[in-house]
């Protein structure tokens, strides 16, 4: 039964693919330059659908543009979507190589287009390279996506993708094929629309990854310290809250660090505001360096940090705040800076974020009058 022209469905995907890779391009115009492939996949999708769009021309024009060129661009397309998710993942990519695979591949596809047309043969030795990509890709997805919806998406359909070369290679081999793709006598036009809606799902998936990124990046843009790339003070506010909860749960302590720089004003009058910005950068740099990945450093206002240490009993937070402060002590360049640290930790079941800020800044206070340059425990 003829339930759709395989010609309209071709039609349709491309030119859903075509305002996909429109979508893709206005947000590869507008994100921040940290977000990388954006450009490869927009062109990787308007590759793919001229792929489609001059298949679709099959009969109305030379074979060279309908089938050998759309066949070579398909492997352009496929390899422009992998090497831009091979820069979205920061990925080392091979473009050189590559070249050299779309070269070779493309032999077989203008061999048997042009020279000995053949469509059964070109489709059998095109499936196993086509495969390939789609194996790799899917591969690469599997190792870098962070499994949300639409990297898992884009892992199913490439996989898909992967699998459909195979079996088409398989049943290629098993059976003489109908000597047109829009046949629908033969299997062919089946997996020229699960072809396309592999093209289609493939760019709904690639959009949405995008769109993720782009909401964690402007997330963590929002919750961080334009001067120094500290956390924010309200940042730092829900990431105790949370971590309080969560180890009063689980039955153990969170430490909380207040750090000030001595003297800081004085910095300011003698070497100038700039200089003692770049001292506030590189102070919170040097001390990033020193952590754990699950502790949290914060400013909380001008010259002075919170850093949140989960999990941590006391002398173990105070063996860190040692370490900072011997840290900061170690002049790398001037002006030099030395630190006062009030260290405490939740050791009460009614303590809250107030009453450990507090017990922190009676220990930063004590660490002040005691002479700076040292650390106190609540
Ligand atoms: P103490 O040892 O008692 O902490 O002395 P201090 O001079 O560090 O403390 P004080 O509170 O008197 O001065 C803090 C100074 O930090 C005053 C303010 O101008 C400076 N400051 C606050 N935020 C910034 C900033 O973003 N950049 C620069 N350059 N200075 C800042
Ligand atoms: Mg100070
Ligand atoms: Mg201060």
């Amino acid at each position: 039964m003829n339930i759709v022209d395989p010609r309209t469905v071709v039609l349709l995907a491309s030119l859903m693919a075509a305002l996909m890779s429109l979508v893709l391009f206005f947000q590869w115009r507008s994100c921040p330059d940290a977000i990388r492939g954006l450009g490869n996949w927009t062109a990787s999708l308007l590759t793919l659908c001229c792929t489609t769009l001059l298949g679709a021309l099959r009969g109305s024009l030379p074979d060279l543009l309908t089938i050998a060129v759309p066949n070579v661009l398909l492997f352009v397309g496929l390899y422009l979507a992998y090497l831009g998710s091979q820069r979205f993942f920061d990925v080392p990519t091979d473009v050189p190589r590559w070249s050299v695979f779309i070269a070779v591949a493309a032999i077989p596809a203008v061999w048997f287009t042009l020279v000995e047309p053949n469509f059964r043969t070109r489709l059998l030795i095109l499936a196993l390279p086509l495969g390939l990509q789609f194996a790799l890709h899917a591969h690469l997805m599997y190792r870098h996506g962070n499994r949300s919806f639409a990297s898992n998406l884009l892992l199913v359909v490439l996989g898909g993708g992967a699998l459909l070369q195979l079996v088409r290679f398989i049943l290629l081999g098993l059976m003489p094929a109908e000597n047109s793709a829009f046949s629908l006598a033969s299997p062919q036009p089946l997996f020229l629309v699960a072809y396309m809606l592999i093209v289609l799902l493939m760019s709904v998936g690639l959009v949405l990854l995008a769109t993720e990124r782009l909401r964690s990046e402007s997330q963590n843009l929002a919750a961080r310290d334009s001067l120094t790339d500290a956390y924010t003070r309200r940042h730092m506010s829900e990431a105790c809250q949370q971590e309080l909860a969560r180890s009063r749960r689980q039955g153990h302590t969170m430490a909380l660090l207040l750090i000030d720089l001595d003297h800081f004003k004085q910095i300011n009058d003698t070497y100038g505001h700039q200089r003692g910005d770049q001292v506030l950068i590189d102070f919170v740099a040097r001390v990033k360096a020193l952590l754990r990945q699950q502790d949290q450093l914060g400013r909380f206002g001008g010259e002075e940090f919170m850093l949140m240490l989960p999990e941590t009993p006391l002398e173990e937070a105070l063996a860190v705040a040692e370490r900072i402060r011997a840290m900061a002590d170690q002049p790398i360049a001037e002006p030099h800076c030395s630190i006062s640290i009030g260290v405490t930790t939740n050791r009460l079941d009614n303590d809250t974020l107030d009453t450990l800020l507090a017990r922190a800044d009676k220990a930063l206070y004590r660490a002040k009058d005691n002479g700076r340059n040292r650390v106190e425990s609540a």
